[in-house]
């Protein structure tokens, strides 16, 4: 994942705990092993290379995640799209830090790319897309998914404390520290990383921070970030950083992605969809306020 995994957590003896982290980094390199499109032979990059021509069968838990994220794109009507790939590598941004496409390689990458190119047949279990090029990149999503594989392999070892977290942007914490009432997290200011913005108290759930990488690139003072808005083909502008709460990882990374592209004003309605969600956003202070919190939990 290019990153790094931490995880924090109680068992009786340190003999267990070994074994125990064993067994959530096995789950953690389940998912890179099949996520990645930086490693040839991941089921992703299986896909990426054959799916065009033939439909291909994925395992069940990996179509059920395909499944999850084409239901986001659904529901973000096209914001959250894991056929970003071709767009994200024209912009510069796969193994880079970004620049300027070209427009007709931009041009192309844009009709490689859309939800709707992609076809799950659910009773072969099946993946196969309609157009030459496209490329899935499940970097918004998959790193959820990892935090909630590792969290649920703890749990079914007896583990009821625990905290997990990818690259200090998504978390997941399983009950509390004993004696506590649950892990705190903090949401750091991008521009500042010693200014901490919130403190959440996560419990049996997860929070997710798109953004907060700093990966982008400036031309002429404009700033193009790392992710992309699929409905125009171009890195979002003026969003800094969403951070969004949600029981399951997997919904926290998709959801802060696909709102980084929306912004504050879609979030209430995709917040709704399940509990304990809430989403902060931190932009670029050209018009407005640069700090807006919708159903964040205690407010701001
Ligand atoms: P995250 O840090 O979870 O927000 O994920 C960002 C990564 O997701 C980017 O580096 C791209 O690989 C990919 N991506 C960029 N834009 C989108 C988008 N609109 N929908 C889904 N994935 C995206
Ligand atoms: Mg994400």
């Amino acid at each position: 994942m290019g990153t790094t995994v931490e995880i924090l957590l109680w068992a009786p003896n340190s003999q267990r705990a070994s074994e125990l982290f064993e067994t959530a980094f096995a789950e953690i390199d389940y998912v890179d092993a099949t996520l990645s499109n930086y490693k040839a032979n991941s089921e992703v990059s299986r896909l990426n290379a054959t799916a065009v021509r033939e439909a291909v069968t994925v395992d069940p838990e990996v179509f059920g995640l395909l499944k999850r994220a084409l239901e986001y794109s659904r529901i973000t009507g096209g914001a959250f799209d894991i056929t970003v790939g071709p767009l994200v590598k024209a912009w510069g941004f796969f193994g880079g830090t970004g620049r300027l496409p070209p427009s007709r390689a931009l041009a192309r990458a844009r009709s490689q790319s859309g939800w709707s190119l992609v076809l799950l047949d659910p009773e072969d279990r099946t993946v196969r897309f309609r157009r030459e090029g496209v490329e899935l990149d499940l970097g918004a999503i998959g790193k959820g998914w990892a935090l909630d594989r590792a969290a649920d392999a703890l749990r079914r070892l007896g583990v009821s404390a625990a905290l997990l977290g990818v690259g200090e942007s998504s978390y997941y914490a399983i009950g509390a520290p004993p004696g506590l009432n649950g892990w705190q997290v903090n949401v750091t200011d991008p521009a500042d990383t010693n200014r901490v913005l919130a403190t959440v108290l996560l419990r049996d759930g997860s929070l997710s921070t798109s953004g907060a990488t700093q990966q982008f690139f400036e031309i002429d003072g404009r700033r193009y970030s790392h992710i992309i808005d699929p409905r125009t083909g171009s890195p979002v502008e003026g969003m800094e950083q969403v951070t969004v709460t949600a029981v399951e990882a997997t919904d926290s990374d998709a959801l802060s992605t696909a709102l980084f592209v929306l912004g504050p004003d879609s979030a209430s309605v995709l917040l709704s969809g399940g509990p304990n969600r809430g989403a902060l956003f931190v932009r670029e202070a050209r018009a407005g306020p640069r700090i807006v919190a919708v159903e964040w939990p205690g407010g701001r």
